[in-house]
């Protein structure tokens, strides 16, 4: 069984693991959530590249496993694409996207409240449909300052646990777990980018944080969308 390990903890696992203990640790997260809820055990997919490692870790727990992806109006063609090859591939995966009515580059005037109702609500949308009791996300704790303090197994929600099975990996251990298991990632990689998300709010970025290529220009700079920070409880509302 796993121990449960937080804060200081986690940040001296990503240092002190190498890359088959860490695959071997998240195997194991993901092999004891499945135990425990079975079905109602659904991995999110943000169709980047930490979403599709872990997607391929738990098809290796059980090729029973089901999945959902959130995606957006904004999101860039490469994206969707991939999107439709994916869900060809694993049907799966269940698609689940907000088309209701919003104020035009509201992304700009007011980014929080776009990926709220482009973002958020649609997860609790799944989490709903799908009668999600644990649902498995790609975070990273060195991804950026916003991700440094999450744990492997959290509760956030009452009665709804997020796993991060891949919380402690780095992002060289994820292009190298891809390479190694010939896993396809989205085509928009080859062009430099290091995190993914809607057309108008993702630029290329290098540098040490992942994630700063998102939302520039705007207070949400190398943010977060909200599905890791805001109740996921249907029942909430915006
Ligand atoms: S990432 Fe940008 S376009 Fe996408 S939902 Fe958030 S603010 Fe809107």
């Amino acid at each position: 069984m796993q121990v449960e390990v937080v804060g200081e903890e986690i940040k001296c696992l990503v240092e002190k693991l190498n890359f088959a203990q860490k695959v071997d640790r998240s195997l194991g997260l993901i092999r004891e959530a499945y135990q425990e809820h079975g079905d109602r055990l659904v991995v999110a997919n943000s169709l980047g590249k930490d979403s599709v490692a872990v997607w391929h870790l738990a098809k290796c727990v059980s090729p029973d496993i089901r999945g959902f992806i959130v995606t957006t109006r904004f999101k860039p063609k490469e994206t969707v694409e991939f999107m439709k090859q994916e869900v060809e591939r694993y049907p799966e995966r269940r698609v689940f996207r907000n088309d209701e009515p919003i104020p035009d580059r509201l992304y700009e005037t007011d980014p929080d409240k776009c990926c709220d109702i482009l973002k958020v609500k649609p997860t609790r949308q799944a989490m709903e449909e799908m009668n999600v009791a644990c649902w498995v996300t790609g975070l990273r704790c060195t991804e950026g300052r916003t991700r440094a303090d999450y744990q492997e197994i959290e509760e956030r929600d009452k009665g709804l646990i997020k796993l991060n099975p891949i919380l402690i990996w780095e992002e060289r251990e994820v292009w190298q777990y891809l390479a190694l298991n010939g896993v396809r990632v989205n085509p928009l990689y080859t062009k430099g980018y290091r995190s993914l998300g809607c057309e108008p709010c993702t630029k290329i970025s290098v540098g040490g944080d992942e994630r700063s290529g998102r939302w520039i220009g705007t207070s949400k700079c190398g943010g977060e969308c909200g599905i890791h920070t805001r109740p996921l409880k249907l029942d909430y509302q915006i």
